[in-house]
């Protein structure tokens, strides 16, 4: 017992964590005034009784455990709030818009020693870290965002070069070792400069971003949209050999020369070249594989634009 009961009785109702003391049989010993504001029962209340009639939603089986490990480890032990989010279904005084339900709770086990050594009590105290793990959540979010801002395209919201070309890298090694294959389409929107020019740079951005949107919902989970330049978009087809990417291709042609863009009382038409290159063993980068579907796209444009073309050695020759 400490020198003056009185003082420490104040202090153990003064202090901001939530204390309690329990014995063998889990009969509460003392339950300071942190545990008797946020549970609504008071010392009088639940001294003496047991813990777990008392409140039955406490986890019993590990609060048991737990409790027992100081018994006979004779030393302390400690639970985070990332462990267990609590042990008291507590609620916080904070701003629901915080997204945490109840209190979070860090949680340490003391045990209470007699003269000559043995447990006789554990004491266990509760900190209201419901703060920490908002700001954490916030951080975490921040991050995701941030994350996410740096691999979008900021007009469009599809992936941006950097993000394409990550993806197209990793896939690109991927067939370069297991096989399989990969094929890369390269669309760039037939003379977009005159619907700039036209109809104003607010319209060219309806466009794309119209543009983006229709062909993301034509291609697969597995595919990957970007934006490679202003009017360019590329896909990377994972497990897609040459006439698989042909009849998308084409029907991605279809579906943007199809579309009604709205912009303003303006309803605008647009059409796409599409290029197109399969893996080849023989190429050594990635980049190769895009500078084909770029040949090949620049042979859809020749040929007239609104159209597919395939990459063939041959043509290339001829640029
Ligand atoms: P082609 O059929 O040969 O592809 O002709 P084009 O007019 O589409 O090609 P060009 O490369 O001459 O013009 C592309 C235009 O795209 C020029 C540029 O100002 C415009 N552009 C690039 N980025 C954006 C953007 O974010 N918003 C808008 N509105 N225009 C953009
Ligand atoms: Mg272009
Ligand atoms: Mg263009």
């Amino acid at each position: 017992m400490p020198a003056n009961p009185k003082l420490f009785e104040f202090i153990v109702d003064r202090v901001n964590v939530g204390l309690f003391v329990i014995d063998k049989n889990m009969n509460i010993v003392l339950w300071n005034n942190f545990m008797a504001i946020n549970s609504g029962l008071s010392a009088e209340q639940v001294v003496g009784e047991n813990l777990f009639k008392r409140f039955p939603e406490l986890p019993q089986k590990w609060l048991e455990r737990k409790i027992e490990g100081v018994y006979i480890l004779k030393n302390f032990s400690f639970t985070s709030w990332e462990q267990r989010p609590f042990l008291f279904k507590f609620d916080h005084n904070r701003p629901i818009t915080g997204g945490v339900d109840y209190m979070r709770q860090d949680t340490t086990f003391f045990p209470v020693k007699d003269e000559a050594g043995e447990v006789q009590f554990v004491c266990v105290t509760l900190l209201d870290v419901t703060d920490t793990s908002i700001y954490q959540s916030m951080l975490k979010e921040a991050t995701r965002k941030l994350a996410e801002i740096r691999i979008r395209d900021g007009l469009t919201g599809i992936f941006n070069r950097r993000h394409l070309e990550n993806t197209i890298s990793k896939e690109f090694s991927r067939v370069k070792r297991y096989g399989s294959t990969l094929t890369f389409l390269l669309l760039d929107l037939d003379y977009f400069k005159k619907i700039n020019d036209n109809y104003g740079h607010l319209a060219g951005d309806t466009v794309l971003r119209q543009s983006a949107k229709l062909i993301s919902e034509c291609i697969r989970d597995a595919d990957t949209l970007g934006r490679y330049g202003g009017e360019e978009f590329g896909v990377i087809l994972p497990e897609t050999n040459l006439d698989g990417a042909l009849v998308l291709a084409e029907r991605l042609r279809k579906i943007v020369n199809q579309q009604k863009i709205q912009h303003d009382d303006l309803q605008l038409e647009v059409t796409v070249s599409i290029g197109v290159a399969e893996f080849a063993p023989d190429i050594d980068r990635y980049e190769s594989l895009i500078d084909r579907a770029d040949h090949a796209l620049y042979q859809s444009k020749e040929n007239g634009r609104n159209r597919v073309a395939a990459y063939s050695p041959e043509t290339e020759k001829d640029n």
